[in-house]
Formats: structure tokens, C-alpha cells, sequence
């Protein structure tokens, strides 16, 4: 009887234990494997891809179907209740066994146990297995077997843990069904922008797909990985992986990445210190995917109770001012814009302009996590959960909540000459760097002479740092002596 391997956040061929134990059936006894992607329509779940993650998800399903065609079986396309999809085509191939890959977050995990249940009544197996993380969420606990809440000890005992296995390649061919099994056309899902067309920006900056992920690790390990330890921090410099989107899609996985850098490092050893900075990295998403499965409710609520009675303000004319990157600081503008525009931020500027929305404008972190779940295209529902905790001061292992970013000094500290800023605030690209930072503080001749008219082409700041900062301070101050 014929498999079924059922994609969801998993979009790639080498490395996918799901579609390898399909494959092994193929080539021993000639077993018919149908892969299927389900666009899920479950208008309750705050956490089904947002507009940037769709744009994405339509080049990755794009390509993803072309190699499953190459491989003899093609992708199967339906949308619905994944249990009733599943039914049916259960129904209509006569399917005995789905095979799939864990995916991340409760209510994902919900879906997954109803559509368990559902398919074991019929008598059909439904075997879920590990393709997202190192090692699966419980199996790295402290020596009291609790999980871990600090990261650093938890990264020590990951190391500690024998190697994770080594990646599998993509099957060499799939058998198809007898007949073939209908399927709906990508084109009609409309996962694309088109009236307005937003995604321009994304389509200049990304390719989507198993391929573009495998060359962008390949040409990271080549070299810049070297000077990660140093660049990471340097968002005029673009010294990061920009992995993100790729793992949040599934399209490259932590083990290959894992393997290929320990490799890269063992043949080189100038790159072995950038190597150790970047598979901590990855450390953290594998620390705050853990996480959320030990805390289903981290993407709502605040992991310190103390901060559920946090006196937040509500602000819709701040927030606009944030999304749209015209907040007259200019690191969270230049920030929010590559967002905007790109559907990806720089790591340091991530932390920056969350601590300006959470500290600055005291806006509850949440509002930032869901417009970075619209607009990324990376966006993962731990990473952006647990990073949103961590720069609130509520979360696991977090920057206390005093420690309030400076967005002057930050930007002057990590885009000393202001070139990142200049990128994607363009009004201000012709201010001197020692102003590109404050445009509001410099002399009325050099805003001339750089075109700048302050309030017209580019706003004043919208609150005060240092006076936002003392509120921010007396704020945390009520919460600290209420808990
Ligand atoms: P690299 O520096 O090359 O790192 C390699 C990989 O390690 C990344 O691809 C990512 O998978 C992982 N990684 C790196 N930094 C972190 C981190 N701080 N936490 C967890 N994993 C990390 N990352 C997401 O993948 N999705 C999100 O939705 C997301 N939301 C964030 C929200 C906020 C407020 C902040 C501060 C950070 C968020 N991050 C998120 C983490 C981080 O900013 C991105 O993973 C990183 O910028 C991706 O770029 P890169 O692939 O070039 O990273």
C-alpha cells in the first residue's frame, strides 16, 4: 500500500527522515510514495504563516515540487482540515502508513495529535519524526532531570550529548501511485501579493529552496564564517549566515549545518573560532525550541508572572510610527525598514528596536512579536517567542529589564559609519556620520547642506530616550514591588 509523506515545515529532500523511511520502503519493495502539502485553513490559529512567510512559501513549494517530480513522484497539493485532507486521500489511494516531521508550537502540535487519532481509528499508521532540531525537545535536561532555564549550561550539555546523526542524502527516486492522485494548482492558493505588489524587495533579496540554502551554507563556511565571531554584531556588514528563513522552512536542517561546520572547521583551523560562534547560534534556536515545548503558552504570555501585571500603554499612532521605521531614531528606522522591504533584520538591530518598542514606548512586547510574524520571512514561532521574552526581561535567561538600550549609542556602537542606516533611510544619507545617528541634535547648517528637513523628509523622535527611560524604569519598579 502506498505512503504518505505529508510536508509541512520540512521543504527539502536530503535530510528528511520522513521522506528517507518513504524512500527505503520505495527501493525495497517498490512501495508507491505520494508527498502532500496541506495549506492548513483553521481561521482560530494566530500562528499560520503570516504575509512575508507566505511569499516564501510559495518559491520553496515552487521548487520543492519540481525535485519531487525530477524524483518520479509528484507533489501532491490540498488544502483544508488536515485530518479530513489526510482522510480522503487515505480514501482515494488506499494509503496505509503518513509519514511526517515534527513541526513546532501548540497549537501545530494540537493538529498533529487530532490528526493522530483521527487516522489511527482507520487503521492507518501515523509516524512523526525528528527533522527540525538536533535532538528532540526533553532529551537535554538538567542533572535534577528539570529542563534547562539558563543557556548556557544547556549548550554544555548539548555539547556533552553524542554527536547528532549525520545527515541522509535525498533519495535517488520515489515510486509513483498507480493512478495519479489530483492535485490543486499552487498558482490558486494566491500565497503571493499581487494588488499591491509588496513583495518586490523580497524577490530581489531571496531564493526560496533546498538549493539556495545549501549554496548560502556552502559560501558561508567558504570564508566569512572565519570572522563571525567578530562581524555578527555589524549590520552594515551582512556577517551573518542569513540561514533564518531557510530553517524556518525546513529547507536546510541543524544537523547538516551542524556536520558541514564541524567539518569546514577540522579541514581549516582559521575557521574554528567562527565555526564554535555560529553552532552556538544555533544553540539558541535549539534552546528556545525546547523551551516551547516544555511552555506552550511562551508565544502569549510572559514566562515571569510578575510581568502579566505590567502597566503597558497603548499607543496606536507609536506603533504605526515603529512598523513603518519613522520613529526618528535612526538604527530602529533603518531596522524596521529592512524588515519592511526585505522581510529580514539584522540580529543586533532585532534586539535594538524591541527594546526601543518595549522600553521606549512601553507597548507590550506581543504587539512587536506579531508584526515580526507578519513581515519576516524567517519567522519562527520559538525563535520569535523566546527572543521576544528575552529582550522584554520576562523570558528564559533574559537581559534584565533595566537594561534599557540607548538606540544613540547602539547605532554609533554598531554602524559606526552610519552606512547601514544610509541603506534604508535614504533621506538621511548624506548626514555627516557624526550626526546619522542624531539627526534631531545636529547644527542647523549641516541639515541643510545634507537636504535634510527635519519633520518634513524625516520626523524628530517621537519620545525622548532618556525621559522614556525613566518611566520604562519606574514602570518595572511598580512590577518589581507588586510581584
Ligand atoms: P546567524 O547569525 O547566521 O545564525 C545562524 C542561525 O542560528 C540562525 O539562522 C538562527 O536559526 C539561529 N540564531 C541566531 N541567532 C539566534 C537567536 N538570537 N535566537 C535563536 N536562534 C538564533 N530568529 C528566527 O529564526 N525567527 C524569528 O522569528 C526570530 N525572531 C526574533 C525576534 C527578536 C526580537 C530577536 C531579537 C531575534 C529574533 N530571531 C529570530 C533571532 C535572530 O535574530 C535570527 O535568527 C537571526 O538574525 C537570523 O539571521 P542569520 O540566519 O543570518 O543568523
Amino acid at each position: 500500500a502506498p505512503i504518505l509523506v505529508w510536508f509541512r515545515t520540512d521543504l527539502r529532500l536530503a535530510d528528511n527522515p520522513a521522506l528517507t523511511a518513504a524512500a527505503t520502503a520505495t527501493a525495497q519493495d517498490g512501495t508507491p510514495v505520494i508527498p502532500v502539502y496541506i495549506r492548513e485553513e483553521d481561521g482560530g490559529d494566530p500562528w499560520l504563516p503570516g504575509g512575508a512567510s507566505r511569499w516564501w512559501l510559495h518559491g520553496s513549494l515552487e521548487r520543492l515540487g519540481k525535485a519531487l517530480e525530477t524524483l518520479g513522484s509528484p507533489l501532491v497539493l490540498r488544502s483544508g482540515d488536515p485530518a479530513t485532507v489526510l482522510e480522503s486521500l487515505v480514501e482515494e489511494t488506499g494509503a496505509q502508513a503518513v509519514l511526517c516531521n515534527r513541526r513546532a508550537g501548540p497549537s501545530a502540535i494540537a493538529r498533529d495529535r487530532r490528526v493522530g487519532k483521527r487516522l489511527t481509528a482507520r487503521g492507518v499508521t501515523v509516524h512523526p519524526h525528528n527533522a527540525a532540531l538536533l535532538y528532540e525537545p526533553g532529551t537535554i535536561r538538567t542533572k535534577s532531570d528539570t529542563p534547562f532555564r539558563v543557556f548556557t549550561p544547556f549548550w554544555k550539555a548539548l555539547l556533552s550529548m553524542p554527536e547528532p546523526p549525520r545527515p541522509t542524502r535525498a533519495p535517488s527516486g520515489l515510486t509513483p501511485p498507480a493512478k495519479p492522485v489530483s492535485s490543486e494548482s499552487l498558482k490558486d492558493w494566491g500565497l503571493r501579493p499581487t494588488a499591491p505588489d509588496w513583495a518586490g524587495g523580497l524577490r530581489a533579496r531571496w531564493t526560496p529552496g533546498e538549493e539556495a540554502a545549501r549554496e548560502r551554507l556552502a559560501e558561508f563556511l567558504d570564508g566569512p564564517v572565519a570572522v563571525y565571531a567578530t562581524e555578527r554584531d555589524r549590520p552594515d556588514h551582512d556577517g551573518t549566515s542569513t540561514l533564518s528563513p531557510h530553517l524556518a522552512f525546513g529547507e536546510i536542517g541543524p544537523r547538516q549545518i551542524w556536520h558541514a561546520a564541524r567539518h569546514a572547521a577540522a579541514q581549516r583551523h582559521e575557521l574554528a573560532s567562527g565555526a564554535e560562534a555560529f553552532l552556538r547560534e544555533l544553540g539558541w534556536r535549539e534552546f528556545n525550541h525546547h523551551m516551547l515545548r516544555e511552555e506552550p503558552d511562551l508565544p502569549d504570555t510572559p514566562l515571569d508572572a510578575r510581568f502579566v501585571h505590567f502597566p503597558w500603554r497603548k499607543d496606536e499612532s507609536a506603533l504605526h510610527a515603529w512598523q513603518r521605521g519613522r520613529t526618528g531614531y535612526p538604527i530602529v528606522d533603518a531596522g524596521m525598514r529592512q524588515l519592511w522591504r526585505t522581510g529580514w533584520m539584522h540580529n543586533r538591530v532585532r534586539m535594538i528596536v524591541g527594546s526601543f518598542l518595549i522600553k521606549d514606548l512601553l507597548i507590550p512586547w506581543q504587539e512587536g512579536e506579531a508584526w515580526f510574524w507578519d513581515t519576516l520571512v524567517d519567522a519562527d514561532i520559538a525563535n520569535n517567542a523566546g527572543n521576544w521574552q528575552w529582550v522584554a526581561g520576562c523570558g528564559a535567561d533574559a537581559a534584565p529589564f533595566f537594561r534599557v538600550f540607548n538606540p544613540i549609542l547602539q547605532g554609533e556602537k554598531f554602524d559606526p559609519e552610519g552606512d547601514y542606516v544610509r541603506r534604508f533611510v535614504p533621506e538621511l544619507a548624506k548626514l555627516p556620520s557624526r550626526w546619522i545617528h542624531k539627526p534631531w541634535q545636529a547644527p542647523d547648517g549641516v541639515l541643510r547642506e545634507a537636504g535634510v528637513r527635519l519633520d518634513r523628509d524625516y520626523p524628530r523622535p517621537i519620545v525622548d530616550h532618556g525621559a522614556a527611560r525613566d518611566r520604562a524604569l519606574a514602570a518595572f519598579g511598580h512590577i518589581k514591588t507588586s510581584g
